[in-house]
């Protein structure tokens, strides 16, 4: 096939995989229709019949295109070669996810992009074999003054394997009472946002910043935050995660060792804890400002464009 071509086919496949999942997040955001004029020019065919069969349609897909595939955006990595369609990549992902062995160091493929930031302290020197381990330290914790109006330590929940990790602040009520990370309002927005992505939730890794639930939802304080992260960062040195999405400005700080707004540093990797972290809205956030949710649409879709590029280069190395 000429180049010319196969550079269009696959900005065209390109196209048309943004445009279905953008639509499938609009859908698991409750949306029920799109405005007919805003769909009506120079879309590709078969996106334009995906469209019109769908029950929705959506507001701006083609400026959605022109950031998919402007270079800022690109994925980090790539391979030569046609690219695959949606179906493959998302198979190739899913086969991966369960069948590759991972690396027991990754390197960095690009550099920090926020280089002024100070790096978290590493990790404390344990030498942690599985996430049972960790959970066996921590015990009945009594570290942090967090304990005394906890009903349970929310530990974390998902794969212990996971290629993305989701670190949130800090237990609300539900989680309190079920022991669980988000499993309230804002976690069914998440379990929507991972979906969206082309995932299941039992295929991440979910956790939070302090395990124990702050009186009446307060931020965690200082004090707490440092007392609790060396287990998360210990989490997240077990798992080995492609990609761990910090959910707001807590987890955001937390990770990156920086007291920078997330407004500042959301929707760009960064290297910490030997993996790449994204800072982006919290889920509770995009309940109150839902006009936010498509900034944070842009950032998940980096995460997933950055995990199925591993899983790509992985799958051909092997
Ligand atoms: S928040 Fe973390 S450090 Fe504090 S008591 Fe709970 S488990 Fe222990």
């Amino acid at each position: 096939m000429h180049a010319t071509d196969r550079d269009l086919r696959s900005r065209a496949i390109e196209l048309i995989r943004d445009v279905r999942a953008y639509l499938r997040y609009l859908a698991e955001l409750g949306a029920t229709h799109v405005e007919e004029g805003s769909a009506s020019r120079d879309l590709l065919p078969e996106w334009r019949e995906r469209a019109h069969s769908s029950s929705m349609t959506v507001g701006d897909e083609e400026n959605a295109w022109e950031r998919s595939t402007s270079p800022r955006e690109a994925p980090e990595a790539t391979v030569e070669g046609e690219t695959p369609k949606e179906e493959e990549l998302m198979a190739g992902k899913r086969r991966s996810v369960h069948s590759v062995e991972r690396q027991p160091e990754r390197a960095a493929e690009q550099p920090a992009l926020f280089g002024d930031l100070p790096l978290p302290s590493t990790a404390p020197p344990i030498a942690d074999r599985t996430l049972d381990d960790i959970r066996a330290d921590i015990g009945e914790c009594t570290r942090c003054k967090l304990h005394r109006s906890r009903t349970t330590i929310v530990f974390g929940e998902g794969d212990p394997r996971a290629r993305i990790m989701f670190v949130g602040e800090g237990p609300g009520a539900e989680e309190d009472a079920q022991g669980r990370p988000f499993v309230g309002r804002a976690g069914q927005l998440l379990n929507r946002m991972i979906e969206a992505m082309g995932f299941r939730r039992e295929e991440v890794y979910i956790t939070n910043v302090v395990m124990c639930r702050p009186p009446s939802n307060r931020t965690p304080e200082p004090d707490e935050i440092a007392t609790c992260e060396p287990f998360l960062f210990r989490k997240i040195r077990v798992i080995k995660p492609d990609v761990v999405v910090a959910l707001g400005a807590i987890a955001a700080q937390s990770l990156l060792g920086t007291k920078a707004p997330i407004g500042q540093i959301r929707g760009r990797f960064f290297d910490a804890h030997g993996t790449k972290v994204l800072p982006t809205f919290h889920p509770a956030f995009l309940l109150r400002a839902p006009e936010r949710k498509r900034e944070a649409w842009e950032d998940l879709k980096k995460v997933r464009d950055y995990v199925l590029s591993r899983s790509r280069s992985e799958d051909a190395t092997r």
